[in-house]
């Protein structure tokens, strides 16, 4: 038994060892990402419910990694927040947006709302380039509500000075203000609306499990109703199924976002989509 522990240690430990130095790897192939251009802004549609049109997207990164291939947000954000590589990042993904409304403007001359998402640590570093969005903005000839900032929870609930001033300052510049994956958190109603929050996104994991007479739509349909209390509009993420769709329809829900209308996708495809402005 005592050998079998020490071997099960030590194969954990190489383990441990071969993760730790793929995560090294990772690390450092993110450092020169931006440079050699591998990062994409994707694009998801986000579509009223009641007429299935396209009213804005999200933007999502993608990394297209020499080696490994697509790396997921999820496993490489962390990382590049860790390192404040996010800010770097996070000004590539705002300048992108920008670059991709300039293009609908001119294609469609409407006006259109991009949504990108912003890191608690693009918030609380000093120099991350946040506080040029609004001249970028201005220089793009674009009002400041062609973005929406989504933001989570965790962010809300006990704000640094620095982070509560700049999100003050661009609420008050017109920027719009998203609370992203509502529900897995703690943040409470009235910080919505101390922050002028304008949307609220179920998060998917609520979504996922919506069923009629089920306890998930029932708590969806009380968050819907005090969203609206508070004059926010309600996005519901990762809509699958056409149930899912049609509950959080009669629920109230103001937009849905996920597979049923359409996967993120790379900038061309989402702008041919959106020139036929129909989804589903
Ligand atoms: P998120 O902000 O909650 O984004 C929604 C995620 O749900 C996206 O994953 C999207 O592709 C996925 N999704 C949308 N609809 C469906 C659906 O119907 N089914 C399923 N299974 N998934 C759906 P993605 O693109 O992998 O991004 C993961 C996370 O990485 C994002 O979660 C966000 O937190 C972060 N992220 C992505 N892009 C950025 C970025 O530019 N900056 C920062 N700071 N974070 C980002
Ligand atoms: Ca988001
Ligand atoms: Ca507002
Ligand atoms: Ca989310």
């Amino acid at each position: 038994a005592k050998s079998n522990g020490r071997n099960g240690f030590e194969f954990f430990s190489a383990d441990m060892r071969i993760r730790a130095q793929a995560r090294m790897q990772l690390l450092k192939d993110l450092r020169s990402a931006i440079d050699l251009h591998q990062f994409e802004l994707f694009y998801q549609p986000i579509v009223a419910l009641n007429d299935l049109h396209i009213h804005k997207a999200e933007g999502l990164i993608r990394w297209h990694h020499p080696v490994n291939g697509l790396v997921s947000p999820d496993s490489f954000i962390p990382l590049a927040e860790e390192t404040r590589q996010i800010n770097v990042l996070g000004q590539f993904v705002f300048a992108q947006a920008i670059q991709t409304l300039t293009e609908i403007k001119a294609a469609s001359g409407q006006q259109f709302q991009i949504s990108v998402n912003v890191s608690p640590v693009q918030l609380s570093t000093a120099d991350s380039g946040i506080d040029d969005w609004c001249d970028m903005l201005a220089a793009a000839q674009l009002p400041a509500s062609s973005i929406v900032a989504e933001i989570t929870e965790g962010l809300m609930v006990n704000p640094e000075a620095l982070t509560q001033s700049r999100l003050k300052r661009l609420v008050q510049s017109g920027m719009e203000l998203a609370l992203d994956d509502f529900g897995t958190g703690y943040s409470s109603l009235a910080y919505l609306q101390e922050m002028d929050t304008d949307y609220l996104k179920i998060d998917k994991r609520f979504v996922d499990n919506i069923k009629a007479d089920s306890q998930e739509l029932a708590l969806c349909e009380a968050i819907i109703v005090m969203a609206h209390q508070l004059g926010l509009k309600v996005i519901a993420e990762g809509i699958e199924t056409p149930l899912q769709m049609e509950l959080l329809l009669k629920a109230g829900c103001d937009y849905g976002q996920g597979y049923l209308f359409a996967k993120p996708m790379p900038k061309k495809e989402f702008m041919t989509l959106l020139s036929s402005n129909k989804v589903v």
